[in-house]
């Protein structure tokens, strides 16, 4: 299978083009921006691999895209402005690359013979939960602007499939966390501040809990759903590690060799979900799931930061 893997100079594009290469004989291209977020260092190591062609180029470019197509059999859309921080600061280029981006691959893969189109989404979608957790049939209530624009994406990815017939299926994944993340990042920014004695500001009062997934497994639960996800059908991936970010906070503290003192309350991020939860029943029902504790996974993500 040729692979189209865009976002593949980010943080989980980068190692799911890694695990393509690694686990199976599929041949990729991946196209990227290398927008702040995205680097080829990241894939440096296998730049020159006899399966693989690297493209920088934005997935707005809709003749681009239209030619990067030609002998695609699937497309893996990782590409996305990510960080929940500057889509409030500014919303335009979220709008713009996760919505109308989302749309030129759409349209583009309509055009030519595409067998597979998984659109990547996340749990932010659904929007904060208090108790129990989301299904995939739950009703979508992003609370800020990264998270609309990707709902909007994910929305327009599957009536793709209602009305055009195109084989889509979409991924909503909990926070992941591991090597290559950007250092913008709450586990990449506090292992690194940790460890070199810096504050660590944790927004409110730190009970935010997040859902935290290793890339790892998250990558290989995207491989699955590529090649056996059903379309028009949406797979929750998380691995049911539900922390505080005060818990994880403390816990990178140990990892790192820092000191709670170390811990610093901030004021807290406006319309900041308090819990996301996700019901990961369907993608365990293809034979997935995650293999990673949290505390190897950020042993593992300590050793490629530290
Ligand atoms: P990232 O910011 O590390 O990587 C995004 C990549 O997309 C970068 O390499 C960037 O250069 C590229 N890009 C941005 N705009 C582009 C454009 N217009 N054209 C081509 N390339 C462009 O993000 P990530 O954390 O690796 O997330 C990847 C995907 O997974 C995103 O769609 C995100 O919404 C989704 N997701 C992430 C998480 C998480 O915890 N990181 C959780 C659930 C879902």
């Amino acid at each position: 299978m040729h692979v189209l893997v865009t976002g593949g100079a980010g943080f989980i594009g980068s190692n799911f083009v890694h695990y393509l290469l690694e686990q199976t004989d599929h041949s990729i291209t991946t196209v990227d921006a290398l927008t702040y977020a995205g680097s080829t260092n990241n894939i440096s190591g296998v730049l020159d691999h006899d399966r693989h062609e690297f493209v920088e180029g934005d997935i707005r470019d809709s003749n681009l895209i239209d030619d990067l197509l030609i002998d695609v059999d699937a497309v893996v859309n990782f590409a996305a402005e990510s960080h929940v921080d500057r889509s409030i600061d500014d919303a335009e280029p979220f709008v713009s690359t996760n919505v109308e981006g989302t749309r030129v691959l759409l349209d583009g893969a309509l055009d030519h013979d595409i067998e597979k189109f998984v659109q990547i989404s996340t749990d932010e979608v659904y929007g904060t939960i208090e108790s129990g957790s989301f299904s995939e049939e739950d009703s979508l209530t992003p609370r800020n602007p990264y998270s609309a624009t990707k709902a909007s994406a994910d929305l327009l990815a599957l009536s793709y499939h209602t009305t055009h017939g195109l084989p889509v299926v979409v991924t909503r994944s909990s926070n992941n966390y591991g090597p290559r993340q950007h250092r913008e990042k709450l586990i990449p920014k506090f292992l690194t501040r940790a460890a070199a004695g810096d504050q660590l500001p944790v927004y409110g009062d730190g009970s935010n809990v997040r859902e935290w997934l290793y890339v790892e497994d998250n990558c290989r639960a995207v491989e699955t759903v590529l090649g056996e996800g059903e379309s028009g059908e949406v797979y929750n991936i998380g691995s049911g590690d539900e922390l505080t970010n005060l818990e994880v906070t403390e816990k990178i503290l140990s990892v790192a060799g820092g000191d709670t003192d170390q811990i610093e309350f901030v004021e807290d991020r406006p319309g900041h979900d308090q819990r996301y939860s996700l019901n990961t029943a369907k993608i365990r029902s293809l034979g997935w799931e995650p293999n990673w504790s949290f505390e190897e996974g950020l042993r593992a993500t300590a050793k490629h930061y530290l």
